[in-house]
């Protein structure tokens, strides 16, 4: 048995060696890949790039800040006088409503065609200080009812095949402005992450007749010990397979393909447990805490989908401090993804910044 097993876990583990100590890989069944795992190149010295946290905005209004209530934007549109949520479309979307048909295929080696659909930008609150780790469960509500409204009115249309929502946090993601909004791209198209998941999803549901993601709950309740925060509804967890140093996981613990299967207690459950994990990402290094992270429901097709479980993903970039992030660079850009600490401890450190949170 492995010596890594906590207190906490009510399954014995069936790891042959102690993959706290060995170089191995990981399965991702979502995905349908390997990662590679290397918990002894922890202790290597660092001696490459750190960099500077960015400060969290003061001001609680800025008049320069684009998505701010009241403010004019680049593209030339005055902001609602908003007091809760804000939606409008992207005035530099990458996709657009009204492309021309065309395909490109020489020899299957230049192949393309016309992609559309539409950007639109979602403040989470009129504060311009704010962040989701800052805000109230209510408040995080409104958030997800917009989340919910915009993928159901979105993925009915005919030409819309996915809803991808997501929130680049931190100047170290790109977001261009602190104010906290998150983003909704709708395509024609099902995006590559989207189709990797679906085939996933569905080869598992074939082969063992259960949801994959219901399954691996399953699996991570009884054992613990990579369960990070949960609620009667919710569990954020860091997966078997996490690439990024601290990335997450977030699952419903019922049945619900969408967001839009959520009732509204359920809806609250997600909106208690985005809090719970947002807030305990900050203690870690202390600091408003970097990622994109995004939410996964099925494809708005009118099918049913019952290999598919509604889920979220955090990807946090930082690695050992404020200032040193993980690159994906070498090997993962030309090989395999690899992590260096182990699911199991970056789990741990995040269950201690939990309870820093709560006392
Ligand atoms: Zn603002
Ligand atoms: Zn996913």
């Amino acid at each position: 048995m492995s010596s890594g097993q906590t207190g906490t876990s009510a399954l014995p583990s069936t790891d042959p060696v102690d993959l706290k100590e060995q170089p191995h890989r990981r399965w991702n069944p979502l995905k349908r890949e390997w990662v590679l795992v290397s918990p002894h190149r922890t202790q290597r010295p660092w001696q490459g790039q750190t960099e500077t946290p960015a400060q969290p905005p003061v001001l609680q209004y800025d008049p320069e800040c684009y998505l701010c209530p009241g403010n004019q934007r680049a593209g030339g549109h005055t902001n609602d006088k908003y007091t809760s949520t804000f939606v409008f479309v992207n005035d530099f979307a990458a996709l657009k409503p009204d492309v021309p048909e065309f395909t490109v295929d020489q020899q299957g080696l230049l192949v393309a065609e016309a992609e559309s659909g539409t950007c639109k930008v979602i403040c989470f609150s009129p504060r311009h200080d704010l962040t989701l780790a800052k805000m109230d469960v209510p408040s995080i509500r409104k958030v997800v009812d917009v989340w919910a409204e915009q993928t159901e009115e979105l993925g009915s249309r005919d030409d819309i095949g996915y809803v991808q929502i997501f929130e680049n946090r931190g100047a170290m993601m790109g977001a261009s402005n602190p104010h906290p909004h998150g983003q909704i791209w709708a395509s024609r198209s099902l995006p590559n992450e989207l189709v990797l998941e679906l085939a996933g999803q569905k080869a598992y549901l074939e082969e063992h007749g259960t949801p994959l993601l219901s399954a691996y709950l399953e699996l991570e309740l009884a054992q613990g010990e990579r369960v990070v925060v949960q609620n009667d509804y919710f569990v954020a967890l860091v997966p078997y397979w996490a690439v990024w140093p601290f990335e997450t996981l977030v699952l419903p613990r019922h049945r619900a393909a969408r967001l839009t299967d959520l009732d509204p207690a359920a809806r609250d459950g997600l909106a208690n447990i985005l809090q719970q994990l947002t807030s305990t990402y900050d203690q870690v290094f202390n600091v408003s805490f970097p990622y994109s992270m995004g939410l996964h429901p099925a494809p708005p097709d009118g099918e049913e989908h019952p290999e598919w479980q509604f889920h979220l993903h955090f990807y946090p970039p930082l690695l050992r401090s404020a200032t040193v992030r993980k690159f994906m660079v070498g090997f993962e850009l030309l090989a395999s993804p690899q992590r260096d600490i182990t699911p199991e401890s970056a789990a741990e450190t995040l269950r201690q910044a939990a309870a820093k949170r709560t006392t």
